[in-house]
């Protein structure tokens, strides 16, 4: 968080939609600018909600986690203690979010070669499938890609049926990641995808460098952290399960064949041809992969301002932001661990937050009702957005706009416009508005005027469609 500055923006929102209210439903007419609850939102109020929604405490507020469940509380107690009224599940303000964690089990997760036990997580790590080998030979296959337009085929002469197939992490030489155009068995077979398909049990892949460098920092994603997963579950294309083994290992299955596990390993990296053949028959891998699935939740949380107009409080402006952000990582190199998420989108959370104090303690109320909402799971891929609109706790055609607030805490400080990640930064006194022109033929009108009576900041509608790759459009289109 460089400074507080950017913040003025937010306060166009608390403006129009006191101040102008009935122009929702007429057309846009020149009003006298009105600014009431606005004086609400002050620097000093931000600055001290931020500095506990984005503090090491909150550990980056992942989805999910205990740093996002605590900043859950945080909001929930702050509306209650304003008179917000709950709009989340059962009175409360959480509306829950159901999600699935995938585990490796590692105490069922094991694997033997001719009699010889190895420990997951220091011998071998393994893809999130359930599986099972049996007592099955092996076969190596170099790389084990085949892209037909380079004439790469490595299983020439090979049957992989019942086996597993050993391979080297990496592509063959000559080949790149441009030469893999189209779905996997098309002009090209992955290793995984050809062994699965031509009846393999299973694949050995002799980890890389980097593999080997971040074997702790792996297993503990596969162990403690896990694949969180949102709506219906994810359909595995590759059902047989990958093992990553260490040297180590390859140093084992190699043992007595033509070629050693060294000479391999060094192969694969100078790019040298490596021949595919049979292991020996004697060698036998005996493996099984556990995975468990856990059902777990998260939390939006929702807060409802009752609007002042017996008819018009049915319908709700719903102001939101994402209060989640990224985490932590306990092997990220250096010192900081955590990704704090002050801008993203700590920024607008507390924004919002603000929003809802001025209004509920301000002497003005609006007449239409607002919907305070703060999404979990956004940076995840908008989950808690996307379940608020498939499970509204309003109707949802009750909802006549709703306006999001993001990153709202940053602004290109002097040479930042040649900075290469800052320089999509917005300028001092500009703030990038989306989607108010595109859906709506009255709310770019109203933000407008708002705007040019009060702060007169400089909008920027450079993100303002759908098709922009910067688009943040997405959880509106079901409204
Ligand atoms: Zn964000």
């Amino acid at each position: 968080m460089q400074n507080f500055r950017r913040f003025t923006a937010l306060l166009i929102l608390a403006v129009f939609l006191l101040g102008t209210p009935s122009t929702f439903a007429q057309k846009a007419k020149p009003a006298v600018p009105y600014f009431g609850n606005v004086e609400g939102v002050t620097a000093k109020q931000l600055k001290d909600y931020l500095t506990f929604i984005a503090s090491d405490e909150l550990e980056g507020r992942d989805t999910p986690s205990r740093g996002l469940d605590i900043a859950a509380m945080f909001i929930a107690q702050h509306l209650s203690s304003w008179g917000i009224k709950p709009a989340g599940d059962n009175g409360s303000f959480f509306q829950k979010v159901p999600l699935r964690r995938l585990r490796i089990a590692p105490e069922k997760t094991r694997l033997e070669i001719s009699g010889q036990p190895y420990l997951y997580g220091k011998d071998f790590l393994a893809s999130m499938v359930n599986g099972e080998i049996t007592n099955s030979p092996m076969v190596f296959a170099g790389n084990g890609w085949v892209v037909k337009s380079k004439n790469v085929n490595p299983y020439e002469g090979i049957d992989v049926k019942d086996k597993v197939v050993v391979i080297v992490n990496g592509l063959p030489k000559g080949v790149t990641n441009a030469d893999l155009q189209g779905p996997d068995g098309g002009s090209y077979s992955s290793p995984n995808y050809y062994a699965q398909v031509n009846g393999a049990k299973g694949v050995i892949v002799i980890a890389t460098f980097t593999l080997l460098a971040n074997m702790e920092a792996n297993r503990w994603n596969a162990v403690e952290k896990g694949i969180v997963q949102y709506g219906k579950p994810a359909t595995t294309a590759i059902a047989i399960p990958t093992l990553s083994v260490t040297p180590r290992i390859a140093s084992a299955l190699f043992q007595g064949e033509k070629t050693s596990g060294s000479a391999i390993f060094t192969k694969n990296y100078t790019g040298e041809a490596m021949e595919s053949f049979d292991l020996n028959a004697n060698k036998r891998v005996n493996a099984s992969v556990t995975t468990k699935t856990e059902n777990i939740f998260t939390q939006n949380v929702v807060g409802i301002l009752e609007g002042s107009d017996p008819i018009l409080k049915n319908e709700y402006v719903a102001i939101g932001a994402h209060y989640d952000h990224v985490g932590m990582n306990p092997f990220a190199p250096g010192p900081d661990k955590i990704w704090n998420g002050a801008d993203d989108d700590g920024s607008g959370t507390v924004s919002v937050l603000s929003i809802a104090e001025a209004f509920a303690k301000g002497k003005e109320r609006p007449k239409r009702s607002i919907l305070f909402i703060w999404h979990a799971g956004e940076e995840k891929g908008l989950w808690g957005s996307e379940y608020f609109t498939n499970n509204p706790t309003v109707p949802i055609t009750s909802v006549i706009t709703e306006l999001n607030i993001d990153m709202i805490g940053r602004y290109q400080n002097p040479g930042d416009e040649n900075h290469p990640q800052n320089k999509r930064l917005p300028k001092p006194h500009e703030i990038f508005t989306i989607g108010s022109k595109m859906m709506s033929s009255e709310l770019g009108e109203i933000s407008d005027s708002v705007n040019k009576a009060f702060l007169n900041l400089n909008f920027n509608q450079e993100y303002d469609g759908p098709t922009h790759p910067g688009s943040v459009l997405l959880p509106l289109r079901s409204f």
